[in-house]
């Protein structure tokens, strides 16, 4: 059976990576769709999301990276994915979640969605979150893959640090 993992991994975290391998296992297989949607302003281009989540899933097997835009029931159903997985952190998911599984299976009753929960080591664990620690100069070592550690430094890391040095975000020190 073929499931659909959606979202927008700006960046890719290990909680997804756990999410992922989890429905690798189940599934036989996982397409991770990444969302193509201009609104969020997101900090990783789509081309790089999706090479970075090709990167981090190039061990597992059964798992391919794809983007969607329009109704994820429409991107399914032209994928042949009879299977949504949805990640669950905590209680705080849930509301929104229930609300978009409904939505869908009234869009399509033919399609599931299938909820999974994260090792509570991931459970606290978001990509905005990881984001605004880099931001603000803190480590997300063991958190995210090493690439995306790297280049969530090279893109915003090298602005907190100057920023905290009392600089600007010119390398040249002009304002
Ligand atoms: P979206 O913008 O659709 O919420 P995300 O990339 O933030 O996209 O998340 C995609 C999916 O992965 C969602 O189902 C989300 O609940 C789940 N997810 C995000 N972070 C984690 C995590 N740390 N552990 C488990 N699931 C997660």
């Amino acid at each position: 059976m073929l499931a659909v993992y959606p979202g927008s991994f700006d960046p890719v975290t290990n909680g997804h990576l756990d999410i992922i391998r989890r429905g690798s296992r189940l599934f036989d297989r996982i397409v991770v769709a990444i969302l193509r949607n201009p609104e969020k302003k997101p900090l990783f281009s789509l081309e790089e999301r999706k090479r970075v989540l090709g990167l981090a899933t190039a061990g597992i097997p059964n798992v391919s990276v794809d983007s969607f835009d329009g109704l994820l029931v429409d991107y399914a159903r032209r994928k042949g994915a009879r299977v949504i997985v949805r990640g669950l952190r905590a209680l705080s998911d849930f509301e929104y979640e229930y609300q978009m599984a409904l939505m869908n299976r009234r869009l399509d009753a033919e399609i599931e969605t299938v909820f999974m929960m994260p090792s509570e080591t991931y459970s606290y664990l978001s990509s905005r979150l990881v984001k605004e620690v880099v931001r603000l100069g803190g480590s997300v070592s063991g958190l995210v893959p090493l690439d995306v550690e790297r280049r969530l430094g090279r893109r915003i890391g090298d602005g907190a640090r100057s920023r905290r040095r009392g600089g600007g975000g010119r390398k040249d020190g002009k304002p």
